[in-house]
C-alpha cells in the first residue's frame, strides 16, 4: 500500500523523526484555516504549497510551489486543487490533484548552508537483509545519479536480526560529509527513521530530499512510504491510509470481488488458475511474440460467476487482442471450467470482440474440450500448453 507524503511524514513524526511541518487541505477554508494553524506554529512567513498524488516528481511537473505571503499561498492554492498534474512518473493525461499540504519552508538562511541529501531503506531480497541507501546528491533525480555518478550512491545492509548498530549509523552520518550538531543531529534521524521502517511494517521508504537545515536540523522535506500488505492485519489503524481514488480501479474491482489482478501494459489477456500457472502462462505468451496485458489468477473455484467477472476485467483493458484461458483442472473439473467459460460467454454477449483460445488439461479435460467445440461460440480450444501458445501467436499475426 502506497502512501501520500502527508500520511507517510504523519508515521516518520510518530517516531521521532524531523520532518518539515504541514497541514492538510482539500478546499479553500481548510486553505486558510491550514496557513492559520502553520503560521502560529511554525511562525514561517514563506509557504510551500505541495500536490499530494501518488507519484514523484511533482516539483518538475509544477506540483510543488513556493509562496512568499499568505495571499499568495491561496492564490495557489487555489490553482493546484483540482489541477491535472503531469510528472514524469504519471500517465500521459496526469493525475487530478484533491489534496494538498501546506507546508512551512524549510530553506531559510541561517549560520551554515542548506544541503538536500536522498536516503531511503528498503529490503534487499538478494542478501536477506534491510538496506539503507543514501547519498549526499539528494534532491534530484536519484535515477541519473544511480546511472551517471554511482559511486556517490552508499549502500550499507542492517541485518534485521540486530537492527541497525550505533556505528552504522554514525558511519552514514560520516559519508554524508557531516560534523558537529548536523552530524548528531542525522545520527539520531537514521536511527529513528529505522526505527519507523521496522515498527510500520514498511517495504519502502524513500526521504528524497532529507534536508540539512540552515540551523543544522535534520528533516525528512518529501516521503515515499510503502507499507507491506501482509503486514496490515497488524495495523488497524492504517486502514483509513489507502487512497482508492490512486489505485488502478480494475485492481480494486478485482480485489473485491477476492481475484487477484494486476494489470500490465501488453496485448493478451491471460486467465489462469493459480499464480504459479499464472507466471508460467505470462512466460509462454512472451515467447510466443506477444506481451501479457495482465496477471489474473482466479482461484481454485473458476465458476461461472467469477470467469464471467473475469472476462469483464480483461475486456475493460483496450489495448487486449487476444484472451488465454489456461486452467488445469486437478480439484476443479475442467468440463465445470468449460461450461463456465461457455455461460460467462453467452452473458457478456456480442461485447467479446477479441479471439479467445482456451486451454483446458487434466480432470476431464476431453469432454471440456467438446463442450466448448459443440457451443458453437467463437472460442479456440486447445489441450497442450504448446498448442495453446501457437494460437496465441495465429490470432496475432
Ligand atoms: P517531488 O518533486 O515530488 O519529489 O517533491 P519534493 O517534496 O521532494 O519537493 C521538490 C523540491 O521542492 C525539493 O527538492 C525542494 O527543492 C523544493 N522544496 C520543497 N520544500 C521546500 C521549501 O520549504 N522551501 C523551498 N525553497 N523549496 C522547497
Ligand atoms: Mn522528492
Amino acid at each position: 500500500m502506497n502512501l501520500h507524503e502527508y500520511q507517510g511524514k504523519n508515521i516518520l513524526e510518530s517516531y521521532g523523526v524531523g520532518i518539515q511541518r504541514g497541514f492538510l487541505a482539500t478546499n479553500m477554508n481548510q486553505v486558510k484555516d491550514a496557513i492559520k494553524k502553520l503560521t502560529v506554529l511554525t511562525s514561517t512567513k514563506l509557504y510551500v504549497i505541495k500536490a499530494q498524488i501518488h507519484a514523484g516528481g511533482r516539483g518538475k511537473g509544477g506540483g510543488i510551489k513556493l509562496a512568499k505571503s499568505i495571499k499568495e499561498a491561496e492564490n495557489i492554492s487555489k490553482k493546484i486543487i483540482g489541477m491535472s498534474l503531469v510528472t514524469p512518473q504519471t500517465p500521459p493525461e496526469g493525475k487530478k490533484v484533491n489534496k494538498i499540504l501546506i507546508a512551512e519552508d524549510v530553506y531559510y538562511p541561517g549560520e551554515t548552508e542548506t544541503k538536500e541529501f536522498y536516503v531511503s531503506i528498503l529490503l534487499n531480497r538478494s542478501t536477506g537483509n534491510n538496506m539503507i541507501m543514501y547519498s549526499t546528491e539528494g534532491g534530484v533525480d536519484i535515477e541519473s545519479v544511480a546511472d551517471k555518478t554511482p559511486h556517490l550512491i552508499f549502500k550499507d545492509d542492517i541485518d534485521p536480526e540486530t537492527g541497525l548498530l550505533p556505528f552504522q549509523a554514525r558511519r552514514i552520518a560520516f559519508n554524508l560529509g557531516l560534523d558537529g550538531l548536523a552530524f548528531k543531529s542525522m545520527i539520531k534521524f537514521i536511527t529513528n527513521l529505522y526505527k519507523a521502517y521496522i515498527g510500520s511494517d514498511a517495504s519502502l521508504f524513500e526521504i528524497n530530499p532529507v534536508l540539512k537545515t540552515s540551523d543544522d536540523k535534520i528533516i525528512a522535506v518529501d516521503s515515499k512510504v510503502s507499507i507491506d500488505n501482509n503486514a496490515l492485519f497488524r495495523h488497524p489503524d492504517y486502514g483509513d491510509l489507502r487512497d482508492l481514488e490512486e489505485e488502478n480501479p480494475t485492481e480494486v474491482e478485482a480485489d473485491n470481488a477476492g481475484l487477484n489482478y494486476v494489470d500490465l501494459d501488453g496485448n493478451v489477456g491471460c486467465m489462469v488458475n493459480g499464480a504459479g500457472l499464472a507466471m508460467a502462462t505470462m512466460d509462454l505468451i512472451k515467447q510466443s511474440g506477444g506481451s501479457p496485458a495482465n496477471f489474473l489468477d482466479v482461484g481454485g473455484t473458476a465458476d461461472a460467476k467469477r470467469v464471467e467477472l473475469a472476462f469483464r476485467l480483461i475486456l475493460k483493458d483496450p489495448n487486449v487482442k487476444a484472451i488465454l484461458v489456461n486452467i488445469f483442472g486437478g480439484i476443479v473439473r475442467c468440463d465445470r471450467v468449460a461450461q463456465g467459460i461457455i455461460d460467462a460467454y453467452k452473458n457478456i454477449g456480442d461485447k467479446i470482440k477479441v479471439p479467445i483460445i482456451v486451454r483446458l488439461q487434466g480432470t476431464n479435460s476431453e469432454s471440456a474440450k467438446n463442450l466448448i467445440q459443440n457451443s458453437k461460440l467463437d472460442v479456440i480450444a486447445a489441450t497442450a500448453f504448446e498448442e495453446a501458445a501457437i494460437k496465441v501467436q495465429e490470432v496475432l499475426t
